[in-house]
């Protein structure tokens, strides 16, 4: 694993420290033409200043190299012009950005654009852009943390490609780094513009969630991004929410709740088994929020099984005194889902009309990008 140690043995931050720690997995093995070199996105803020100053570079170079990177999405050195050409040789011959491959780019006829990227060792990756309809070009950016996932939820085509494997906090990072490449460059009018991002694409963010907060903090702390306009979406892994009450970083939370007994929850969402509603929702309590902000909850309505009255009567009750606002996403059957069926007009209709009358805010989310979906599930449910 040259590569790998030559971009995180120079230093001995505590970040550093926990990516030693975490998982080996396959990209640490792989072997890159650059294997002798530092992947400056592989880095943290720290890190990068003290590679600068290795190479004899004042503070403010690190913060143009930052900018370069996480501003400006420079895939090489040679654009950064403000550096001097013998600089630029040097950086060349110690050190790469790394690039998510767009392998395919799908677009819809509602304007949502799906990506499939590679990373380093081929295995796949999926990001979709949505647009959120509030404001000429903003779109919501949903990402993905894991290659597969493997908390296997009956409904989700995700969980049933199991986990291949955790995704690193830069190729976490360098999918909205290339998908604001591409918006800039969109031919609508002005172009398009990733305001929200999402962790609702491919995996389970708190069964990653070193790499996972590493990614978060990069994309608040480099790129820019409000914390406020970015959502961890959980199947409800209690410790993990716990966790981001306890050490950050302060995103928006949304849970993917989907039934309102643990016998339905548990025959869809085998998580349920070892974290069941009673638990989750205290949880839910307990997780501190700022004024104005609420936790998601997310409910896929299935036809006869969890769409019911007495479901959105429970349902009501299982929020009381939570702030919080419900997204009700009609089932997507996009895979063999054997039982699980659509959920009629009516009912979705009579759902969403209860838990108004209860003074909630639910809002239904109608599949987008439906037409180019061959290969993902989840991701099409929209999320405004
Ligand atoms: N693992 C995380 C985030 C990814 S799943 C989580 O479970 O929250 C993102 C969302 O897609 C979840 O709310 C899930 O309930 C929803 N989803 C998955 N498969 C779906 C399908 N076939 N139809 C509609 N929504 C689906
Ligand atoms: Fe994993 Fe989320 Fe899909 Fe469940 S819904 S299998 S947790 S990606």
């Amino acid at each position: 694993m040259p590569g790998i140690h030559t971009a995180i043995l120079f230093t001995d931050t505590a970040e550093s420290k926990r990516l030693r720690q975490s998982d080996i997995i396959k990209t640490q093995l792989f072997l890159h033409e650059n294997q002798m070199k530092t992947n400056l996105k592989h880095l943290s803020k720290n890190e990068l200043s003290l590679f600068m100053e290795r190479l004899g570079q004042k503070t403010y170079r690190t913060n143009q190299l930052t900018h370069w990177i996480y501003r400006k999405h420079a895939t090489s050195f040679d654009d950064m012009t403000d550096f001097s050409k013998a600089f630029r040789e040097e950086l060349n011959e110690k050190a790469f950005i790394s690039n998510s491959k767009l392998v395919q780019k799908l677009i819809s006829k509602d304007g949502t654009e799906k990506f499939l990227f590679e990373l380093e060792d081929g295995e796949s990756i999926e990001s979709v852009l949505i647009p959120n309809g509030r404001g000429k070009g903003k779109c919501t950016l949903c990402i993905s943390s894991q290659v597969g996932c493997a908390v296997g939820c009956k409904f989700c085509v995700t969980g049933s490609l199991g986990l291949k494997r955790n995704m690193r906090a830069y190729e976490i990072v360098d999918q909205v780094i290339a998908v604001q490449r591409h918006a800039a460059q969109s031919d609508e009018d002005g172009g398009r513009e990733v305001s929200n991002l999402v962790l609702m694409g491919m995996g389970e963010p708190f069964n990653n969630f070193t790499e996972v907060s590493i990614a978060l903090r990069k994309l608040i702390e480099l790129m820019g991004i409000s914390r406020r306009k970015i959502t961890l979406s959980t199947s409800g892994i209690v410790p993990g929410i716990q966790n981001l009450a306890e050490t950050g970083p302060p995103v928006n939370l949304a849970i993917s709740l989907n039934a309102t007994t643990d016998k339905v929850r548990s025959s869809i969402m085998p998580i349920n088994r070892k974290y069941p509603l009673k638990e989750l929702i205290r949880a839910c309590r307990d997780f501190p929020l700022s004024p104005n902000r609420s936790i998601t909850f997310e409910y896929v309505l299935l036809g006869k099984l969890n769409d019911t009255k007495d479901d959105a009567v429970r349902l009501v009750r299982l929020l009381k005194g939570i702030k919080s606002k419900v997204n009700l996403i009609p089932f997507n059957p996009s895979c063999d889902t054997g039982e699980l069926r659509q959920p009629s007009d009516k009912r979705i209709a009579e759902f969403q009309d209860i838990l108004r009358k209860a003074g909630m805010t639910a809002m239904i989310r109608k599949s987008m990008g439906s037409d180019i979906s061959a290969a993902c599930g989840q991701l099409k449910a929209a999320f405004r």
